[in-house]
């Protein structure tokens, strides 16, 4: 990887790369193969002795994938990282790596739904136990650690209820049990938040979502110290969760964008939740950077921007959210976010189905909850779009 000294966060992600070739390319070209040659005997021997670093194959590395986490580890401020095909291999890796049959892990309840399933379905069977916590009651999280709590696993803001915890309390409580705090920061992004500023030891990210930025392919990331990351290349190198060099190519090309992005999608979603506020057909809007928000002040503190989502619910609660979806004529219908395309969804009748009403609300979301991810559109086309569909629902 060329050494770069950049300090700011645009220059790295774009200067980060794969040194050229004597091609003299300009543009990183995509590494697909599967293994790499070795000069001679003596050189195999000393890099499967890990006595000298370079690439072997491409479960273990590949010049994309190591650019494209060379530069995450660059702009979350960690040592070493790894990718993964998806994020949710990400989130089971960094969890999977650090807790053994009898210990448990202490979780924020408003997970991704798939990391729900990890903790409460998959973990379990190999005897790892979990508790989870409600945000409103981070002064109680420090009486469910026991002697065997190994990790404290979050996501904030949380999806989609956009509840937020913070994260340098719970940094100071993990250091205090000697626990690893594992972040799940895929709604921020690096951009936005830092999660090992306030003393996380992992940042887990589903690149599918902002990194991408353009829904075209899945990928994820984990990321830490030297030494926690050498124990989730143990696992990964012998289960081999590995992204594809493509993706890895792809998703290091979108993170040369991320900051001019990121500053749209926020730019949009808080005007969306500026109008929407106004509207009398509209019974509440949240958005972590609207002084409405119930955590606002720490929203300001622990992040940069307000993020790309809102949520709102019309009045007439769920059917009103249905009638409102079917008269969208330009928003995207799509369980994704993160994208160029506004999307919207509806937590309670899709994601969130499986939840009793009682479950949904202890994670916020409410039966009329429509959660929209701002695109990069015009933000006069997608405000034009919602309040004519606001009028027609009617
Ligand atoms: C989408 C998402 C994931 C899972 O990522 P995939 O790339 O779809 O596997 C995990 N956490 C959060 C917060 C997400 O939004």
């Amino acid at each position: 990887m060329s050494e770069n000294s950049f300090e700011h966060f645009e220059t790295r992600a774009i200067r980060t790369q794969v040194p050229r070739s004597q091609q003299r390319e300009h543009a990183v070209p995509i590494y697909t193969t599967s293994s790499f040659v070795f000069d001679d005997a003596e050189q195999a021997r000393a890099m499967f002795a890990s006595e000298i670093e370079g690439n072997i194959y491409s479960r273990y590395s590949n010049p994309n994938n190591d650019e494209f986490i060379k530069k995450l580890c660059l702009l979350e401020g960690t040592e070493a990282g790894i990718s993964t095909a998806s994020g949710m291999a990400a989130m089971f890796m960094s969890i999977a790596s650090f807790v053994k049959s009898g210990d448990h892990v202490l979780a924020s309840r408003s997970l991704f739904g798939s990391t729900h399933q990890i903790l409460t379905q998959l973990l379990p069977r190999w005897g790892i136990t979990y508790t989870y916590v409600d945000w409103q009651d981070l002064d109680k999280w420090e009486q469910h650690i026991t002697p065997q709590t190994k990790m404290i696993f979050v996501e904030s803001p949380s999806n989609p209820g956009l509840d937020l915890l913070d994260l340098q309390k719970l940094g100071k409580l993990a250091e205090a049990h000697n626990l690893i705090l594992n972040v799940d920061n895929c709604f921020a992004t690096p951009y936005i938040q830092n999660p090992i500023k306030w003393g996380a030891h992992i940042v887990t990210h589903s690149a599918t979502k902002f990194i991408d930025g353009q829904g075209r392919v899945l990928g994820g990331a984990i990321l830490g110290s030297e030494d926690l990351i050498k124990e989730v290349q143990f696992l990964a190198r012998h289960t081999g969760p590995a992204m594809s060099p493509f993706h890895g190519w792809i998703l290091s090309k979108s993170l040369e964008t991320l900051a001019v992005r990121m500053d749209r999608h926020c730019a949009n979603a808080l005007a969306l939740a500026e109008r929407l506020s106004e509207e009398p057909e509209v019974a509440w809007v949240k958005y972590p950077h609207l002084p409405s928000h119930p955590h606002y002040e720490l929203a300001k503190k622990q992040m940069k921007l307000g993020g790309g989502l809102l949520t709102f619910e019309l009045k007439g609660s769920q059917a009103r959210a249905v009638r409102f979806l079917d008269a969208l004529q330009m928003i995207s219908l799509t369980a994704n976010l993160g994208d160029t395309r506004s999307i919207i969804t509806h937590p309670a009748s899709t994601t969130h189905s499986k939840l009793t009403p009682e479950e949904r609300l202890k994670v916020s979301i409410t039966d009329g909850l429509l959660r929209l991810s701002a695109g990069l559109e015009h933000i006069e086309d997608i405000w034009s779009d919602v309040s004519q569909a606001i009028q027609s629902s009617k």
